[in-house]
């Protein structure tokens, strides 16, 4: 801004130098050609020139011009001051073959011009003056003043509306710092206008819903696993308590130790599920993929269950196998898939009434997969089916079957993690059906 004023005033300065210039030499011209006019316009021969005075006794002290009359020998015929400054023959010849020069000869702003009189007689006419700086001056002042003075008030204005504009921000600013992780019900003031800040404010506090949701969820993972610990920990306490406040027989302390040992593997299974959930959430992109076939991991889970639960409930169903045999392999982490199926297909022995499950693979013919995991046991409510997939979370129906509520949070992690769909249906005391879809994109070319 001060830039622009700065050329702008230049460029007044300038026009106005120029025009005075113009006007200072214009006035010296025309005077230099009425002398030329008045002494010599009438001289027919070079001997009438004698008459002329040199230099001119009428000389005015007080005057600050001059005009001089040069022959075309450069011999000064005439000066209107005695204390003229003689111009240089140099200057005089550029004047003849220029026919007019302005240039400056001492302190004198001079201009010479080439006059002809009506006999064809050539003449140098230099007329000089000093210019008068005053008026110049005087406009330089001026636009100093100004410029200092817009100087002064853009600086103000840009303070005052820059604060104005700021504000806002401030504000926003304070609210901000006012937010702590102890309390993140805090939202920051939202107004009804629809400008950039208003929709700024409205990010922050979704930002904000979003980080509270986390938080709160952190806050009662955290306390589920202290408690989910600390359960079987009391448990297993208590009965080495008991056993231990007086002797007893080797039969009674191998059924303790057999208790102890089932409480310490659930809570095995526990910790290492909770590791595994940890290692997916934080670190899921260090998990190494390789080439898998989720029919033999299947057979390998379905043999691992079933040396605990040897009543052959699951039944493997295959269809739509691909012609070309690649076409059978996904990318993946096996150890992660089969924990995956290891849950689903643990969960509906579980909860599945004893009755048989049917696990169908459809291959698509190459075009993707989808696993079809059915049960006919105790079904899940419509209003737990959401929650099913939370940490920790057991639905009601579950309190005489033994669980942590971890494995389906676990399994959702893993399948996400490759890509792959999970989907649930369920009808209380009907019987459950997870479908696992394999997108074409993730098999292994
Ligand atoms: P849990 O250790 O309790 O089995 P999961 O995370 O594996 O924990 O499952 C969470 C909840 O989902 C279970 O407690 C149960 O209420 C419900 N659930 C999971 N699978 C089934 C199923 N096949 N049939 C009925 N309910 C199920």
């Amino acid at each position: 801004m001060t830039a622009l004023f700065m050329i702008a005033f230049y460029y007044i300065y300038i026009q106005f130098r120029s025009q005075l210039e113009n006007e200072f030499y214009e006035s010296l011209r025309s005077k230099a050609f009425l002398t030329g006019e008045m002494l010599v316009g009438k001289i027919k021969s070079k001997e009438d020139t004698k008459h002329l005075t040199k230099p001119n006794n009428e000389h005015n002290p007080l005057s600050t011009e001059n005009i001089t009359i040069y022959d075309d020998n450069n011999t000064l015929l005439y000066s209107f001051s005695q204390a003229n400054i003689n111009v240089h023959r140099e200057k005089l010849d550029q004047v003849r073959s220029n026919k007019e020069k302005r240039f400056v000869n001492d302190k004198y702003n001079s201009i010479g011009v080439l006059f002809k009189n009506k006999y064809g007689i050539e003449y140098v006419i230099v007329a000089e003056s000093v210019f008068n700086y005053t008026q110049l001056n005087y406009l330089i002042s001026i636009l100093v003043w100004v410029y200092l003075l817009s100087l002064l008030l853009t600086t103000l204005a840009g303070w005052f509306f820059s604060g104005q504009a700021l504000r806002p921000v401030n504000i926003i600013m304070n609210e901000v710092n006012g937010i702590l992780p102890s309390d993140m019900t805090h939202r920051l003031h939202q107004s009804d206008q629809k400008d950039e800040l208003s929709r700024l404010v409205q990010t922050f506090n979704s930002l904000l819903d979003r980080m509270q949701s986390v938080f709160e969820n952190q806050k009662i993972f955290l306390s589920n696993i202290s408690h989910e610990l600390k359960n079987p920990l009391n448990v297993i306490t208590s009965q080495i308590d008991i056993s231990l406040n007086k002797n007893r027989t080797a039969e009674e302390y191998k059924s303790t130790l057999q208790s102890v040992y089932e409480d310490i593997v659930e809570l095995n299974d526990v910790s290492s599920k909770l590791m595994q959930l940890s290692k997916i959430n934080s670190d899921g992109s260090s998990i190494k993929f390789d080439k898998i076939r989720i029919d033999e991991i299947l057979y390998q889970v379905k043999y691992n269950l079933e040396k605990s639960n040897p009543n052959n409930l699951l039944q493997i169903q295959i269809g739509n196998l691909p012609e070309k045999e690649d076409l059978i392999y996904y990318n993946g982490n096996e150890q992660l898939i089969k924990t995956a199926f290891h849950n689903i297909l643990e969960n509906s022995i579980k909860y599945g009434n004893g009755k048989q499950i049917t696990v169908a693979i459809d291959f698509k013919n190459g075009k993707g997969a989808e696993i079809t995991v059915k049960d006919n046991g105790i079904g899940i409510e419509e209003n737990d089916l959401k929650n099913i997939f939370e940490p920790f979370f057991r639905a009601k129906n579950t309190s005489q079957i033994k669980g942590s509520g971890i494995g389906l949070s676990l399994v959702r992690s893993i399948f996400d993690l490759h890509g792959f769909i999970l989907n649930v249906k369920s009808e209380k005391n009907i019987g459950s059906t997870f479908i696992i879809t394999i997108p074409e994109k993730v098999i292994k070319k």
